[in-house]
């Protein structure tokens, strides 16, 4: 199969699907319920080549149609949530978009996310609903091995939310092929990181830091 390639031109425009390697990404949304320091769209617009600020939040038909463009250009290994900002912010968006998928190609859905799913989507079974939308994997990014080192670094709007992501992991451990990782921040004690995947029975993956603290942040809109 021809190789994709990103287009010198995509930076232009945002761009809802992307890739990096064999997988592809869905960026559908700016928002997030943490701040973290070193969060990438501080720094840089965007990844690749693609441009990943929105302008505006994409619907469904419109990420399944962009999807459609580029999902059979490649052997793909998966489709992953993940883009400046934090998927579940629009959990029924990313219930719909994955139907479709695992409707139309059967591939491999991963959700990256910071984790606070349940306190975005107050009084929903968000491990149950993602689940029956065919979710596979789910890829939690903690960056603390305790509470306050979380508020510290990655600066939630809600007030438990370590406590809440923690709860999050272990739900979403029965029913998923979940993974922990961290970012290799000097806050983070990352052993007791890797102990509290251990203990909640869920995979651990270190990230590596690429500090851009050279760069100007550009303003999130
Ligand atoms: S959780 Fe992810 S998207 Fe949200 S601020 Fe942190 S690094 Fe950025």
């Amino acid at each position: 199969m021809a190789e994709v390639v990103p287009c010198p031109f995509m930076k232009k425009s945002p761009s809802v699907v992307y890739w990096l390697g064999n997988d592809l990404y869905l960026n559908i949304t700016n928002r997030c319920s943490n701040n973290c320091y070193f969060c990438f769209r501080k720094f840089k617009d965007g990844i690749q080549g693609f441009n990943l600020k929105l302008r505006r939040e994409p619907s469904p038909n419109e990420v399944i149609k962009k999807l459609q463009e580029v999902i059979n250009r490649k052997n793909w290994s998966e489709v992953v949530f993940c883009g400046f900002g934090e998927p579940l912010e629009r959990l029924d968006r990313v219930l719909e978009v994955t139907r479709w998928i695992k409707k139309y190609s059967g591939m491999i859905v991963r959700i990256d996310t910071n984790g606070q799913g349940c306190l975005l989507n107050k009084g929903r079974k968000v491990v149950r609903e993602l689940k029956e939308a065919g979710v596979d994997k789910i890829s939690v990014s903690l960056n603390a091995h305790e509470k306050e080192t979380y508020n510290q670094v990655c600066k939630p709007t809600f007030e438990n939310a370590f406590e809440n992501v923690l709860g999050f992991i272990e739900k979403a451990g029965k029913e998923f092929d979940v993974e922990i990782t961290v970012v290799t921040i000097p806050e983070v004690n990352i052993q007791k990181v890797r102990k509290i995947a251990r203990k909640l029975g869920v995979g651990f993956r270190i990230r590596e830091y690429i500090p851009c603290f050279w760069l100007k942040p550009v303003p999130i809109t």
